[in-house]
């Protein structure tokens, strides 16, 4: 088969493509490197399988020859990265799936986005299942991220209804792994880059909102096996060991004998209380469950960055 990947050179796009090359598929990879790098690609431009395209997929763009497959993964994901670039966020999610709708239907291929456990909004409803509609402030600064993927939400239901495209929709909770940016200010890599500095490590609010964290490689495996599938409907990825920020904060002090201190700041606006997924559906449907426990995954991202701080 072959791959069409928006947000390739970014950190969840990185490991996706790694995965479908050693499945023996053929990638295009394409990223406009607002917040990807090429680096985190350059294992595999050996790789006569993979390509690399410098295209904003908010433009006007073809890919030449045959595609069976197109992902729109292409977005700012960091809270950091996308209240400093609203509009290109709300673009991504809008212009950009409608561009990835529109290549899959011009060479008849299936086609799977990544939306969000951001749908959910600040949830009332615990653990977020599918079918909850959520609970989002449309105009705070965090909505140029959640509308524009309820929105992309809405359009690819619109296409697969309209012109019978076969979609597959991804809500993706909270992931972490080697090849995100160090200073992408998510509470992983700014709490490991405090811990390696031995710098204070910064809770905003008082740590007891909740959150839940997937390795990588298991929410790259459960996109592809979402994208084999025929379901159309919204299926949550995630991992379910939810913790507070507090206590994720010292579990990683214990985990690298730190004795950075913990430095209270204030909790950013609309800032989910409790995020973890419900993940029947992704068991039930793809047979899918995370794999990798916590401190295995935490030790693989901590050598990460130990490596590209060196
Ligand atoms: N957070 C924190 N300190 C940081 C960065 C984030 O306490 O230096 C908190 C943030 O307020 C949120 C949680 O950690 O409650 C997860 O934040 P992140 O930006 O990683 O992702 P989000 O789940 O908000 O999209």
């Amino acid at each position: 088969m072959r791959y069409v990947i928006s947000g390739a050179a970014g950190f969840i796009g990185s490991h996706l493509c790694e995965l479908l090359l050693v499945d023996g598929h053929s990638v295009v990879g394409l990223d406009n490197f607002i917040t990807g790098s090429a680096k985190n690609v350059e294992h595999l431009r050996s790789n006569s399988k993979f390509e690399l395209h410098d295209v904003d997929v908010t433009r006007t763009f073809e890919v030449g020859g045959n595609v069976n497959a197109v992902m729109h993964l292409a977005s700012l994901a960091s809270p950091k990265d996308y209240l400093a670039h609203p509009l290109e966020t709300l673009e991504s999610g809008s212009t950009g799936t409608r561009n990835m709708l529109d290549l899959a239907r011009r060479h008849n291929a299936t086609f799977l986005v990544t939306s969000t456990s951001e749908c959910y909004g600040d949830p009332l409803e615990h653990p977020q299942v599918e079918t909850y509609w959520g609970n989002v402030n449309p105009v705070g600064t965090r909505s140029c991220y959640d509308e524009s993927k309820r929105y992309a939400e809405a359009i690819t239901m619109a296409y697969h209804r309209v012109h019978g495209i076969k979609t597959n929709i991804a809500r993706i909770f909270n992931t972490y792994g080697p090849r995100m940016q160090l200073k992408d200010g998510r509470v992983v890599p700014a709490f490991l880059d405090q811990a390696l500095q031995g710098q204070p490590m910064t809770i905003f609010g008082d740590g007891s909102q909740t959150r839940s964290f997937c390795y990588v490689s298991d929410l790259v495996r459960g996109l592809y096996l979402l994208s084999k599938s025929e379901e159309r409907y919204p299926v949550n990825l995630g991992n379910a060991r939810e913790m507070t920020i507090l206590e994720f904060a010292e579990h990683i002090q214990e985990l690298m004998g730190s004795d950075a201190r913990l430095e209270f700041q204030p909790l950013p606006e609309d800032d989910p209380k409790r995020r973890r997924p419900d993940i029947a559906k992704a068991k039930r449907v793809l047979g899918w469950e995370p794999l990798v426990p916590l401190d295995q995954g935490l030790r693989e991202t901590i050598e990460y960055f130990r490596n590209v701080t060196r």
